[in-house]
């Protein structure tokens, strides 16, 4: 057999490995903003255009490079950083792979101007596809500009698999927020599409978290600070109460590197215990020194993920520190820290005998005390017949005649006249001890038929009502919004501000009242009838996050994609208890739906369990 296997030509191996550097838009901008780090920089620029399809570019004004230097920067394996394989253990840059830029080369259009301090002329480079296409002496300042253009142009099936300029917009801000929160001595300006998303000037840590995300997160935060032998801890966590049902606004920097680590997140979570609700999440800006011996961080070609020589001690510290912040500015006044052993743990590692974990209970903490009011509040299932229902009478109108004739929900025949007997006549007739459903495992909502029972997931069909409630609200028009005596005044940063402004005139079909926007605030005059006052904020930034990252993609229409992240975030959840006339309303509610099998995301709400079916089990 003749001899088959070749050498891969340079560009289709830097196209292959471009592949693993370069995933999108924002991986191009992570990689140059670090390269304009690691040059020194102190004044760094960002311009995008069209979510970065069309353009990428980083001007720094930093080292810069000479015109060899120019040139061997776009070959694979050409760094300055690292000049064997041990100084990969003792890494003070960003980068170090020389990858970058030549993967970049491999898939875009590049041109970089650059220019050291002491030359009087710079360098201006083109690159297509790996290919120089020209080489010239320019006057420029020192520095290094890159521009990088029509990303993925000779991968059309990469150029394809791209989300929306908004969703990729989204991508390359979370990445600029990574860098830009790591380093606050360096000024940082952004630009999209012509207009100036940050202009960061140099500041501190709490500074630039707050010209990031807006006035409103100084009050969040809560600082921390260690130093231990192990690691030096600093930073921020926000208060408890400021705790959300989406991820975000989770940061741990390592040696000013931004890192993902859920090992380290548990750590935090670990610290919030008892403080926050199971389903949501503490928000954190945490930096972390450490040895740069202690890590290994080349175990991930984009660098995100980091190996620590000792995890478990680096979480128990971690854990401690945030719980004395907690306690030591007042956020938790009830716990007690003397008692605590954790705190015992980092301090005293060595040396010292175990002994047996103590527990502190606060007895008088009750996590669905608030969520039983927030149920009441959204108008669901609590208190049938009470104000908070009235929303729910409109949506029925009509159904009643129809659905009163025969009591087939969906073809379904309930077993109990009971039920569907009074439902839709007089809601406030119902009675509890008529009831036949009960609620497994704060799950399900169990219910009998004539053939059988049905198993309702109670959370998917409370979207399902929602849902088809906020779509109703939409195509008649005629939003039910309830307006605020007092308008609130809610600030955003600027990226939700902007997304917020695309987005306003489809929340006012659903019952949101705006008054004008002025910057990044915006004062908010009503609210859909379903939503509660408290929970403005918190539905907006949900809003907000799903549009920009669209989670919810497959919908037909900006309306429909709000109704549906609506639902979600307002429908009853696993683990919500629900008193037994909730249940009941929960059920016909469903059942007078048009569509009852499947939730707004196509999950199947409930099944049927036929006589037959357990019978067949008692064989
Ligand atoms: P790495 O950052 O891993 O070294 P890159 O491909 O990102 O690899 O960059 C290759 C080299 O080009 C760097 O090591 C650095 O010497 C030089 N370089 C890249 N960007 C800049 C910049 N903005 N200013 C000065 N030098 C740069
Ligand atoms: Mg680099």
């Amino acid at each position: 057999m003749a001899d088959i296997i070749k050498l891969l030509p340079d560009h289709v191996a830097n196209q292959i490995a471009a592949g693993e550097v370069v995933q999108r838009p924002a991986s191009v901008v992570k990689e140059l903003l670090e390269n304009a780090i690691d040059a020194g920089s102190t004044s760094i620029k960002l311009i995008v255009k069209e979510g970065g399809k069309a353009l990428i570019q980083v001007v720094d004004n930093g080292l810069g490079m000479s015109a060899t230097d120019a040139r061997l920067s776009f070959e694979r394996h050409a760094t300055s950083k690292i000049q064997k394989a041990e100084d990969l253990f003792n890494l003070n840059t960003k980068g170090f792979r020389g990858e970058a830029l030549a993967s970049i080369a491999a898939i875009a259009h590049v041109e970089m101007q650059t220019k050291p301090e002491n030359t009087e002329l710079g360098t201006i480079l083109k690159i297509e596809g790996s290919t120089i296409t020209a080489q010239e002496v320019i006057a420029t300042p020192k520095g290094t500009s890159i521009a990088v253009k029509n990303l993925f142009f000779n991968i059309p099936a990469r150029r394809n698999f791209l989300k929306s300029n908004h969703v990729e917009l989204r991508h390359i801000t979370d990445e600029f927020h990574r860098v830009a929160l790591a380093h606050p001595s360096i000024a940082f300006r952004f630009y999209n599409n012509g207009g100036e998303m940050f202009n960061l000037p140099v500041s501190n840590h709490r500074q630039r978290i707050v010209t990031i995300f807006g006035n409103k997160a100084n009050q969040k935060l809560v600082p921390v600070n260690e130093d231990t032998e192990v690691v030096k801890i600093s930073g921020f966590i926000n208060r408890p109460e400021f705790a959300k049902k989406s991820r975000g606004e989770q940061f741990f920097f390592v040696n000013d590197r931004f890192i993902k680590s859920p090992y380290l997140h548990h750590a935090v979570v670990a610290a919030f215990e008892g403080l926050i609700k199971p389903n949501a999440y503490p928000g954190y800006f945490l930096y972390l020194e450490v040895n740069p011996a202690s890590i290994d961080i080349n175990i991930h070609p984009t660098k995100t993920e980091v190996k620590f020589d000792d995890e478990h001690t680096l979480y128990a510290i971690l854990r401690s520190t945030l719980k004395h912040s907690l306690g030591q500015f007042n956020v938790v006044p009830s716990l007690d820290f003397n008692q605590d052993q954790n705190l015992e743990t980092p301090y005293a590692y060595s040396g010292k005998n175990a002994s047996q974990p103590g527990v502190t209970v606060d007895a008088d903490f009750n996590p669905f005390q608030e969520m039983n009011q927030r149920q009441a509040a959204i108008g669901s299932y609590k208190g049938v017949g009470s104000v908070a229902n009235k929303g729910w009478d409109g949506l029925y109108v009509g159904l009643e005649s129809n659905l009163g004739k025969d009591y087939a929900f969906g073809g379904m025949q309930f077993e109990s006249d009971s039920i569907t007997g009074s439902i839709f006549k007089d809601q406030t007739e119902l009675n509890e001890s008529t009831a036949t459903t009960f609620q497994l495992r704060r799950k399900y909502i169990v219910t009998t038929i004539k053939s059988g029972m049905v198993v309702i997931d109670q959370s998917r069909a409370h979207q399902r009502v929602l849902y088809e409630k906020f779509l109703k609200n939409i195509t008649i028009k005629e939003a039910v919004s309830q307006q605020l005596l007092f308008p609130l005044d809610l600030s955003f940063s600027k990226s939700d501000a902007i997304v917020l402004n695309e987005i306003k005139d489809s929340l006012a079909t659903i019952g949101f009242v705006f008054g004008e926007m002025d910057g990044e605030n915006i004062k908010v005059s009503g609210v859909p009838v379903l939503v509660a006052e408290s929970e403005v904020g918190m539905v907006l930034d949900q809003l907000i996050t799903d549009y920009q990252t669209e989670v919810v993609g497959d919908s037909f229409s900006q309306t429909d994609m709000l109704a549906k992240t609506l639902c979600k975030t307002l429908a009853v959840k696993t683990g919500e208890v629900l008193d037994t006339a909730s249940q009941l309303v929960l059920v016909n509610d469903l059942f007078a739906c048009k569509e009852t099998l499947v939730s707004p995301f196509n999950k199947a709400v409930y099944i049927t369990i036929t006589e037959n079916d357990i019978d067949k089990k008692f064989i």
